[in-house]
């Protein structure tokens, strides 16, 4: 397999007062095409952090990443925008739904981004809302879904412009032990048809299901193994 995300002496510092947090201290990562990655670590190691280097939403300190091949840091920030928008789909703890418009026109978004034309916004955000098991509750509005609706729609909308790559940063974080269960599954069922997937979660269930974890502490790898499925 390729490799699609490589992370290479990662460092990443934020500024704290008059000096800086380390975040990430040097941190060597490969994510082949079609894995499922698991990260793992308690609160505070950097796996968020670790998240949006992989996604091009944060820039190293120091170090590299590269997506198939590219130097991130050779692109413009309207090439990572790009980026993001086309080649990766983000799930997050909170859903980040907008509250005024239906579920289907949330999983339109990106491609209004992309510039697809309207007809078809319409088609592929219906088929991503059936792929996730809630096109009977496309006109429903955030707020009248359950948690683990809302989440399903966010994945709708991370999937809808067929990304190479699935990131979902504590995706069951906020859910209830049931609805949680659906959602691991979910990305299970997502891999099992060949997409690359990454979830940072402390949650032991969701290290259970991946093919592989990597556990971080205070900012490096602490330790790498196969999941148990
Ligand atoms: P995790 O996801 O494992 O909980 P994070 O990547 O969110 O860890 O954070 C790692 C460390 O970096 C934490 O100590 C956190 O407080 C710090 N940190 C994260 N984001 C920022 C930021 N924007 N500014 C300053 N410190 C931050």
């Amino acid at each position: 397999m390729n490799p699609l995300v490589e992370l290479r002496k990662v460092v990443k510092d934020y500024p704290l007062g008059e000096t800086v947090f380390r975040a990430l201290r040097g941190v060597d990562l490969t994510v082949l095409e079609g894995e499922f990655l698991a990260i793992t670590g308690p609160s505070g190691s950097g796996k968020s952090t670790l998240l949006h280097l992989m996604g091009a939403l944060h820039r190293p300190t120091s170090g590299q990443v590269l997506f198939e091949g590219v130097d991130l840091s050779n692109l413009s920030p309207h090439e990572l925008a790009r980026l993001r928008n086309l080649k990766i789909g983000f799930v997050f703890q909170q859903f980040h739904l907008l509250p005024r418009i239906t579920a289907w026109e949330n999983v339109a978004l990106p491609m209004v981004y992309a510039r697809v034309r309207p007809a078809e916004r319409r088609e592929r955000a219906m088929e991503a809302l059936a792929r996730v098991g809630l096109l009977e509750f496309a006109r429903h509005r955030p707020n009248q879904l359950s948690g683990g609706q809302q989440q399903r729609v966010a994945i709708a909308r991370a999937l809808v412009n067929n990304p190479k790559l699935l990131l979902a940063d504590e995706p069951t974080g906020n859910l209830d032990t049931q609805s949680g269960r659906e959602i691991v599954e979910l990305f299970v069922s997502l891999h099992g048809e060949g997409r690359t997937v990454v979830i940072v979660s402390h949650e032991p269930e969701v290290a259970f299901r991946a093919k592989r974890v990597v556990v971080l502490r205070d900012g490096v790898i602490q330790e790498e193994r196969r999941g148990l499925c």
